[in-house]
């Protein structure tokens, strides 16, 4: 029999990436008494490959080997996802939300008053994202600095961490609103596994979760599910209200590689710049990782020879809008490529091809595809409504998984709105 927690909540937030932490401050700030409960663990983030394994490499929750053996990775920690991604903000795009009733500008423009939102300085573009840049522009691509979520007065120029979890603050993550909330009194409980909703009478009343062996219950009069795009949909499914499997979209990635002679780097921000072809649903950005990341490309590639060129390597993203399709499953998850995607994995591997042309270096390879935006899974106007509410009364769900249609974008900054929205909302009823 499961245990009854002690107290019950206003709300509980089960998950603390983007979207669950931004809804667990909202309400905390309006004074809700707010339980967040996260499966992964909330240690200080300590910018190393060990810490960066034990957040993503989580078989069935942060990594999926798919059908066609390319890899799924999202963050099981504090911050979700965020904790270990890229910093880049993208804006929402007004007319895909506008479409179900949903503007977005209002929380957008109070998150871009309160969060480090913009360009790198010079001074922290790395050598390698300069190199590209130019030679996008030799090659005739508009290739702009890209907005990032960090904080240039703490970043230090030379440092490869952002993308293992920032060890110095500069990169903002959810974790800086779950601090918010906790410190505005929410209690969070980290490596909680939370089962299902607990529905009765058509109403969700709290959630049944595991922690350190011990399944509890515990009861608010709102839930919002935020387990991202994977977890949601599952969440669902244990609760009773959506099917074994639902399809999905993972903006597939390659890294194309071409080695320069006169560069030795390997140490800086990834995505400082880039170019998006939002028609087309293709995007270019530079991505300088950390060697073992590098390391894994390269022989995923099968060129053992490069395996030691890091630092003279230049690396560009190629990210494109996929179909929504494939299934997450309980325990796994897998997106098959549409012909489609492929078509436009290959144009954009060709114009990466030019850029490093364009950069003087020759010897071009790339990575299979993998992935590391899991969303659209319980989708706005399928899966819950425009105010996000799922299949029972006071039940919400806040995170990637209720994009509506194909993405193809940095997904953060949408999710802090869409966190920003709901929590105003439930504040307001
Ligand atoms: C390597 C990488 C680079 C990226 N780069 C960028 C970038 O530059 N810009 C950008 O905008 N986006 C980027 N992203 C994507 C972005 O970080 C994610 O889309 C975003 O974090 C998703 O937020 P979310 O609210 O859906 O939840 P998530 O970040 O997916 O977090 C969900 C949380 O819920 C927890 N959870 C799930 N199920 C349960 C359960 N049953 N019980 C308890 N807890 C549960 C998970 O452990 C997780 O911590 C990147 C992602 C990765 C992996």
């Amino acid at each position: 029999m499961p245990e009854p927690h002690t107290h019950s909540y206003d709300a509980i937030v089960v998950g603390t990436g983007p979207g669950g932490a931004t809804v667990a401050r909202q309400l905390t700030r309006r004074g809700w008494r707010v339980l967040v409960l996260e499966q992964g663990s909330a240690a200080p983030l300590t910018g190393t490959v060990g810490q960066m394994a034990s957040m993503a490499a989580v078989p069935g929750k942060g990594m999926f080997i798919q059908r066609d053996a390319s890899l799924l990775v999202q963050g099981v920690t504090a911050g979700g996802s965020s904790a270990i991604n890229f910093a880049t903000a993208a804006a929402p795009p007004a007319e895909l939300f506008a479409a179900y009733g949903i503007d977005l500008a209002p929380a957008l423009s109070h998150l871009r008053a309160e969060l480090p939102i913009g360009p790198l300085p010079d001074s922290l573009i790395g050598p390698m994202a300069s190199r590209i840049m130019q030679g996008a522009r030799t090659a005739g691509f508009d290739w702009q600095k890209l907005d990032k979520m960090i904080r240039p007065s703490v970043c230090r120029s030379g440092c490869w961490r952002c993308a293992y979890g920032c060890p110095f603050g500069a990169k903002w993550t959810a974790r800086d609103f779950l601090d918010e909330a906790i410190r505005g009194g929410a209690t969070m409980l980290d490596q909680a596994w939370v089962k299902r909703a607990l529905i009765e009478d058509g109403r969700a009343v709290g959630v049944e979760f595991v922690r350190e062996g011990v399944v509890q219950e515990a009861r608010a009069r709102v839930v919002v599910l935020a387990g991202g795009g994977v977890g949601s949909p599952r969440l669902l499914h244990n609760s009773g209200l959506a099917p074994r499997t639902s399809g999905f979209f993972s903006d597939p990635v390659i890294a194309v590689m071409g080695t320069v002679d006169d560069i030795d780097g390997g140490a800086e921000v990834p995505m400082a710049a880039g170019v998006r072809f939002d028609a087309d649903g293709i995007s270019l950005a530079d991505m300088t990782l950390p060697a073992p990341m590098y390391q894994g490309f390269t022989l995923q590639a099968g060129r053992v020879d490069r395996l030691f060129a890091h630092r003279h390597t230049l690396s560009i993203m190629v990210k494109v809008r996929d179909e929504i399709g494939g299934a997450i499953g309980l325990k796994w998850a897998s997106k098959p490529l549409h012909a489609n995607d492929r078509l436009k994995l290959d144009r954009g591997v060709e114009m990466a091809r030019e850029v490093l042309r364009g950069a003087g270096a020759p010897h071009v390879f790339h990575s299979r595809h993998f992935a590391a935006h899991p969303g659209g899974s319980v989708r706005i106007g399928e899966g819950v409504d425009s105010d996000l509410k799922a299949g029972a009364a006071n039940l919400y769900v806040c995170d990637a998984s209720v994009i509506p249609r194909p993405w193809g974008l940095p997904p953060t900054l949408t999710l802090l709105c869409l966190g920003v929205r709901l929590g105003e909302h439930l504040a307001a009823q």
